[in-house]
């Protein structure tokens, strides 16, 4: 018998999640995940690593505690927001039997982590105006215990209602556990749900250090919930998820110092998001461009494969999205320094359109 055979079925079956990392591609322009084009310089105070670190390190856990406004018994500190997501799986979700809620286009661990767990997934695509469907959500609740969402939405940018928000919060009381995915907030932080977490026991809140924080190479995020869900989750998380140096260096970014450093980042972002829409709007081969709340943008163009592929071969690599539901045509791009934007748009500029080549055919 093959090894492959003593597998679960679902994992046979699963499709492992496409992070930028494993699609490849060779390039010196990245605007694929999503991540800060420059790197912040970080020194190393352990020079040591005979000892386990802490399993939630004090140091960090207060200081975020005092960046999110919010009590220290109300955090967890994971291996990135990618944890947090399947810590839920794991204290809420019994395989086999219980389902989980997500709406696409969005981020695509959550379906990827339900395969994963063999736990069943209600894929309730998000209204034409990427809105949740609230009525077919309700309609499913039955046997979901878990419902994903996103906002500001990655990949199509724009935040979710709050008015809808609160609404599922609603009618998911008692029912099930509300996840609202923040890893972009810093990008629109007046939209924030912590607020939120002292009326309603049933949400959650993702963070990471991975965007803002230009830390996608650390690995650390954050689960923000009461006492009850964080004690929960305690239980099911490994014994020592951060690196000794990886505390140490999400403790320095979470410094007054290093949130100043990361407030200017993000004013740099949305400065430089301002001007690469608007040059996206007078690129002939853009159909239509989305207005974002993150550190990226998607567009529609009738020749997204033509684009996706000329700039992959000039190293400039975007995300294709036309796989997605509701996304035929789109491409994300992130949003990187100003030089990576302006080899970006005049690649886009020297790009064939439908429209050239009907000019063309009509003076041949
Ligand atoms: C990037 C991203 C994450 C992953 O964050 P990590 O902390 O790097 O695991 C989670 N959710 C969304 C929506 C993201 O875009």
């Amino acid at each position: 018998m093959g090894i492959a055979s003593l597998a679960r079925a679902n994992v046979r079956a699963l499709i492992p999640y496409q992070s930028a990392r494993r699609i490849g591609g060779q390039g010196d322009v990245w605007l694929n995940a999503n991540e800060y084009p420059l790197g912040t310089p970080y020194q190393l105070e352990s020079q040591t690593f005979n000892r386990y670190p802490e399993c939630q390190p004090q140091t960090v856990i207060a200081r975020y505690a005092n960046y999110a406004n919010i009590p220290q018994d109300h955090i967890l500190v994971s291996r990135g927001a990618d944890e947090g997501i399947t810590l839920l799986f794991h204290a809420f979700c019994e395989p086999g039997q219980d389902a989980i809620i997500y709406c696409p286009p969005t981020y695509g661990m959550y379906g990827v982590c339900a395969e994963a767990f063999n736990v069943t997934c209600h894929t309730i695509p998000l209204l034409d105006d990427w809105q949740l469907n609230l009525k077919e959500i309700e309609r499913t609740l039955g046997r979901v215990k878990l419902i994903y969402v996103c906002s500001p939405n990655n990949p199509t940018g724009n935040l979710l209602n709050q008015d809808d928000l609160h609404q599922l919060l609603t009618i998911s009381a008692g029912r099930a556990i509300v996840a609202v995915d923040e890893a972009y907030i810093e990008f629109a932080s007046q939209t924030t749900l912590v607020p939120w977490l002292q009326q309603f026991p049933h949400l959650v809140i993702l963070r990471t250090l991975s965007k803002a924080f230009a830390l996608a190479g650390l690995r650390c995020g954050f689960t923000l919930a009461n006492p009850e869900v964080i004690t929960l989750l305690l239980k099911v998380i490994a014994p020592y998820p951060l690196a000794t140096p990886v505390a140490e260096i999400a403790a320095q970014a979470l410094s007054p110092q290093g949130i100043v450093l990361m407030q200017q980042h993000v004013n740099t972002i949305l400065t430089q998001r301002t001007l690469l829409m608007n040059e996206l709007t007078q690129c002939d081969c853009v159909d239509t461009i989305y207005p974002s709340e993150g550190n990226y943008l998607i567009f529609r163009s009738s020749v997204a494969g033509a684009i996706f592929k000329s700039l992959w071969d000039q190293g400039i690599i975007l995300r294709d999205q036309r796989k997605q539901i509701g996304l035929s045509n789109c491409l994300r791009l992130t949003v990187g320094s100003a030089d990576e934007n302006a080899k970006l748009i005049a690649a886009l500029r020297a790009q064939p359109t439908r429209n050239t080549t009907t000019i063309r055919q009509e003076t041949v």
